[in-house]
């Protein structure tokens, strides 16, 4: 078997939006052979211009003799059209070959589509990441994989060019279920967040002092070092975007109806999070759930 830290890789991108952009461009800097696809063109434009390789006009002609084929789309609709649909990528994958998808979708459409992999006689891992922007940017994502363990140990040091931790989490649907889990801690701890801040503010405390005091003791989080200042100063212009949460938490909503999990608190922040795409913020950072408690 090929090994990827020895070898020049052929691999293809799809995606280059805020997240795949950087992380088809690791994959290039490390000296793979690297093919991109963007619906987009433009982007895929800009991207080859930077790091010299090459874009294909459509996700199957961009698998077309990939050894790893990567995606990074939106969500489970955008995915099942890069893959299935008219010249999706899976009419391209090679038998043999490893198709990666790092969105944030269902299980059940990681499974689905592992099964169609399967049957073309290529393996599918589920791979969504965290770590946002920053994370891609500088090549130190968490990534959080389902599927067969020979596929991963080959897809591993390769994804490991953008991915400080990559684990395998189990079958397929592991990775997404994992994410899921990554969510729901995270839209708790944003409320509670959101709601120890203003009420520091509404107290008239220094609430940038409170963050620095209380980040030293059990109240310390990333949310709370990061987002904290960023959602005294009501900057929100950044990061993970309210719509994507929202899509996320609907599929963690939609999970646990299966599997019995209560999400009382997640629950109730999905609907916060749809007052804001209300309100015309559905791009701004998903620490604006702030907003709502400080805005008449
Ligand atoms: P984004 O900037 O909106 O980019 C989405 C990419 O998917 C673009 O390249 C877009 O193409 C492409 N796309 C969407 N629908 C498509 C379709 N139907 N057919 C073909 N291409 C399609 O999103 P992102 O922030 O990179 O996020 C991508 C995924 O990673 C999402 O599942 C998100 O939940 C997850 N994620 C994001 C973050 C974050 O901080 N941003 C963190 C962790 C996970 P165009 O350029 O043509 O629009």
């Amino acid at each position: 078997m090929t090994d990827p830290q020895q070898k020049k890789l052929k691999l293809a991108f799809i995606g280059l939006g805020v997240m795949g952009y950087p992380m088809a461009g690791h994959l290039a800097r490390a000296g793979h052979d690297v093919t991109v696809y963007n619906r987009t063109q433009a982007k895929a434009e800009k991207w080859v211009k930077e790091y010299g390789a090459r874009a294909a006009p459509t996700p199957s002609a961009a698998a077309q003799g990939a050894q790893i084929v990567f995606s990074c789309v939106g969500n489970d609709r955008d995915l099942r059209q890069v893959t299935l649909g008219p010249d999706g990528a899976f009419a391209g994958t090679k038998r043999g070959a490893i198709y990666a998808d790092h969105s944030t979708v269902s299980a059940n459409v990681s499974r689905e589509l592992e099964q169609a992999a399967c049957a073309g006689g290529f393996s599918y891992l589920d791979a969504p990441v965290s770590g946002g922007q920053a994370g891609a940017e500088k090549g130190i994502l968490t990534i959080m994989v389902g599927g067969d363990a020979q596929a991963f140990a080959t897809a591993q040091p390769v994804m490991a060019h953008y991915g400080r931790a990559v684990t395998l989490m189990g079958p397929p649907g592991c990775g997404q279920l994992t994410k899921m889990v990554n969510q729901i801690t995270v839209v708790g701890l944003v409320q509670a967040l959101a709601e120890g801040l203003n009420f520091a503010m509404r107290a008239g405390l220094d609430a940038k002092k409170v963050i620095e005091v209380i980040s030293k003791g059990a109240a310390q989080s990333w949310q709370l070092e990061n987002r904290g200042p960023t959602m005294v100063d009501d900057q929100y212009n950044f990061g993970f975007a309210v719509d994507w949460m929202r899509k996320d938490l609907q599929i963690c909503l939609d999970e646990a109806r299966r599997n019995g999990a209560l999400l009382p608190v997640t629950a109730i922040v999905e609907q916060w999070y749809g007052k804001l795409q209300e309100k015309g913020c559905g791009r701004l950072d998903s620490s604006s759930l702030m907003k709502l408690l400080t805005e008449k």
